[in-house]
């Protein structure tokens, strides 16, 4: 069984084929990853309308690379899986638009993914990986805790009351002029400096509510930035280890908030899985691991190259769908939002 994935909700315009062998063994055949970082670079962030247009400008390059390199032709997938959402509307035509033609040319069946349940699933593609469990997605438009009960199968436990993880970095990333994307540029600056330098509040620590606060963390590191500014090399380094370091201590109490919540609910989580694009940063990784040890659960984390976006990610999400007997027909439509929690295992159709 081998599906075709396309993802174009962001920055990145991305293809990828993935197999499942009669064995089970699942293969990523190709994986294409063509990034907006340079388009964007100059303005510190994504911009809309710059993104859409690359979008159409890349895609058939993409696509036909996907097959190229899996040696693949279009008449050999059983099926094509498109991120629908949620993103920015612009992009996300592009890529379902192209996913939709590619299934009508091909008479194969069309899956919409939800881009989540792809950041969701990611992990199953690489371990063996069994449901329930606990999820902490971290990316740069979301930051929630799930437990995963099955495909299509969400039940949000906690979420952010204000920004993302990944958009904290960027955002504190922008606010240091270190370069776009934020993220990692932090994590490599924080690797050179004293995480115990500045003592940054760790924003509901210790609430059994599995819930996110982060934007008062943020405002408290430009308040020190502004206060001890001309800032040094070292200045910049330490503020970002000190910000790690809180960010780190967070997700780990809200995690552990998470698995409480999760076995209140009467569901025992077999692995605690982080995913989405933060999900690459070690020092959060580490902490994660400490708290699964500390539960006496596994950790599992996707490879680094699958937690930012990637095509691979969407064309597993419709692996695992259409194995179900969960496809979507050409009325499928482009989703800004798109919660994971209203997902339905059944077959979904035009909102
Ligand atoms: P979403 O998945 O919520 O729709 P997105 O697709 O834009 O948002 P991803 O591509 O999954 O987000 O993740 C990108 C985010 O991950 C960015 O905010 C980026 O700064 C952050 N990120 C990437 N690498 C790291 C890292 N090493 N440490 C911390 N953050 C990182
Ligand atoms: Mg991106
Ligand atoms: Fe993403």
């Amino acid at each position: 069984m081998r599906v075709l994935g396309i993802e174009t909700t962001c920055d990145e315009t991305a293809a990828a084929i993935v197999s499942v062998e009669r064995s089970g063994e699942s293969k990523i055949l190709s994986n294409e990853v063509l990034s907006q970082i340079a388009a964007h670079a100059a303005y510190g962030g994504v911009v809309p309308e710059i993104a859409a247009r690359a979008h159409v400008e890349a895609i058939d390059r993409i696509i036909a690379r996907a097959f190229a390199s899996a040696g693949l032709k279009p008449g050999d997938i059983d099926a094509v899986a498109a991120a629908a959402g949620p993103g920015l509307v612009g992009g996300v035509m592009v890529g379902l638009t192209a996913g939709k033609a590619i299934a009508l040319a091909t008479g194969k069946p069309f899956i919409a993914v939800n881009h989540l349940e792809a950041h969701a699933l990611t992990a199953r593609l690489t371990d063996d990986l069994a449901f329930p469990y606990l999820l902490l997605l971290v990316s740069g438009g979301h930051t929630q805790l799930l437990a995963v009960r099955g495909v299509g199968d969400y039940l949000k436990l906690g979420g952010t009351i204000d920004d993302a993880v990944g958009e904290a970095f960027d955002k504190i990333a922008k606010m240091l002029a270190l370069p776009y994307p934020g993220g990692p540029s932090v994590e490599r600056e924080a690797a050179k400096g004293d995480p115990e330098r500045f003592d940054f509040p760790r924003p509901l620590q210790g609430r059994a509510n599995p819930d996110f606060s982060l934007s008062g963390l943020k405002t408290a590191v430009r308040l020190v930035a502004e206060r001890i500014a001309p800032l040094s090399d070292n200045d910049v380094a330490d503020l970002c280890a000190s910000f790690q370091a809180a960010i780190v201590d967070v997700m780990v109490d809200r995690t552990r908030a998470g698995l409480r919540a999760c076995r209140d609910a009467g569901i025992t989580p077999s692995t605690l899985v982080v995913a989405g694009g933060v999900a690459a940063n070690q020092a959060i990784r580490g902490g994660l691991m400490r708290l699964a040890t500390e539960a006496g659960l596994p950790m599992v984390a996707p490879p680094l190259e699958l937690c930012g976006d990637n095509g691979a990610m969407i064309a597993w999400a419709g692996l695992e769908r259409l194995r179900l007997g969960l496809v979507d027909d050409m009325a499928a439509v482009a989703r800004p939002r798109w919660p994971l929690d209203a997902l339905s295992p059944k077959p979904a159709t035009a909102a």
